[in-house]
């Protein structure tokens, strides 16, 4: 027998979105994702959307590379893009310090696990020719530890997050690149915290061939729609000599639908998979409004915003042990040590979305995509107040107003 169910309407709560992703999508994004007409994937406005994106996207990233589009879906889309290059028995590094890099990591050992390999441990693969650097968590991946592990192992591939999202930790990407030029690695990078919210340009760093970010992070584009990658033509030239086992995912067939073919821009694209106008619009004016405000003065936002946060929870008594921009991870202070998972559900419980670190040790974690305003920094840090002291949790509320009268105050004389 069929459940015949018809449940009631699905309501969402409206909440407050400070967590590390997804980040609060702008009105302009959600008009455009709502108003677009139904028209079909070859539709000729939703091909030159399509285009439009591809150029934009360009200037966002930073790149002269052709091979750069968006991928339908999230930052996994992106990234199992990017890793589909790697082929079995194919020697790699990853370095890992936090939970999304130790998934890139699982990615890569599935992706270069032999068929035996695979069939011993189909779940958790331990290929010989991976190499996992483990880095502890709350640390950065630094140049020196990317330098030593690349002479000693000179892979074909070396891996790494940018903005390692778990633990709230930024990894030296000169010292990625840098080494894997000089010993001759070609570098992937999962950027998918980092895209939009730092200022930088990907072709500063000529020893990575292959980027993979998300649609719902620094590019604000929540209504599931895609995730920009970019590949050098020394990716591209290499994936043409191994070839992969992906059509969906294959980064050279994916990149028809942007009219990239051959290795060029063409003028329109061709069918690869079906493509929603609805996406194509909400992408497209994401990226018109990150480029009208301009990746670097987003940028100086974020650390300008988070270092109010910040300094606002270190006036609690909390210990503050990430250096990214958008978002501040934390431990409570040490008569509430242990709480953190307590406290988080606790927001969560009032829509007040705090995430938790997803491995250990559990810290709390409080993001600020998309939320560049005093009055909402304030908001988030009375809630955050509010919830220490409804655990029995005290600090000196002047205290904590002082730190961000300094600091706004400041900026106010800085302009
Ligand atoms: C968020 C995140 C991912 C996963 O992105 P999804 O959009 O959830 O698929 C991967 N890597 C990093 C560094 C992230 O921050």
């Amino acid at each position: 027998m069929t459940d015949a169910t018809i449940f009631p309407q699905l309501e969402i709560p409206e909440t407050i979105a400070a967590g590390p992703g997804p980040g609060n999508t702008d009105g302009r994004v959600l008009a455009r994702f709502a108003g677009a007409g139904l028209a079909d994937h070859m539709h000729g406005d939703v091909l030159r959307g399509m285009v439009e994106c591809k150029h934009m996207l360009r200037a966002v990233m930073g790149t002269d590379n052709v091979h750069t589009y968006g991928v339908t879906g999230t930052g996994w889309s992106g990234l199992d893009v990017m890793f589909s290059a790697v082929q079995p028995g194919d020697k790699v590094v990853m370095f890992v310090n936090g939970t999304f890099s130790g998934i890139d990591g699982l990615t890569v050992r599935m992706r270069a696990a032999t068929a035996g390999e695979l069939a011993a441990n189909p779940m958790d693969p331990q290929p010989a020719s991976v190499t996992i650097v483990n880095v502890p968590h709350g640390q950065s991946v630094t140049g020196e530890i990317v330098e030593a592990a690349l002479a000693a192992h000179k892979p074909k591939w070396a891996a790494m997050a940018h903005w390692e999202t778990g633990s709230g930790r930024v990894n030296d990407i000169r010292g990625f690149s840098d080494a894997c030029g000089k010993h001759g690695a070609m570098g992937l990078v999962d950027a998918v915290s980092s895209l939009g919210v730092e200022d930088f340009r990907i072709d500063d760093f000529p020893g990575v061939h292959g980027w993979a970010s998300c649609p719902q992070k620094g590019i604000c584009c929540l209504p599931l729609t895609y995730a920009p990658v970019s590949f050098t033509d020394h990716y591209i030239a290499e994936l043409l000599k191994t070839g992969t086992r992906t059509f969906a995912h294959h980064p050279i067939l994916e990149a028809r639908h942007w009219g990239i073919i051959d290795g060029k821009d063409v003028e329109k694209g061709t069918y690869h998979r079906t493509h929603s106008a609805y996406a194509v619009s909400a992408f497209h004016e994401a990226l018109r409004i990150l480029l009208q405000e301009g990746v670097a003065r987003r940028a100086k936002d974020y650390t300008f915003h988070e270092g109010a946060l910040k300094s606002a929870v270190a006036a609690m008594g909390c210990e503050v042990t990430s250096n990214m921009t958008s978002l501040v991870v934390l431990n409570l202070p040490p008569a509430m040590a242990g709480r953190e998972m307590e406290l988080v559900q606790h927001c969560r419980a009032q829509n007040f979305g705090i995430w938790p670190t997803l491995s250990e040790p559990v810290q709390v974690r409080i993001g600020i995509l998309n939320l560049l305003q005093e009055h909402v920094i304030r908001d988030i840090v009375a809630r955050f107040g509010q919830a220490v002291r409804e655990l029995g949790g005290t600090f000196d509320s002047q205290a904590v107003e002082a730190a961000l009268a300094a600091h706004y105050g400041q900026a106010i004389a800085a302009e």
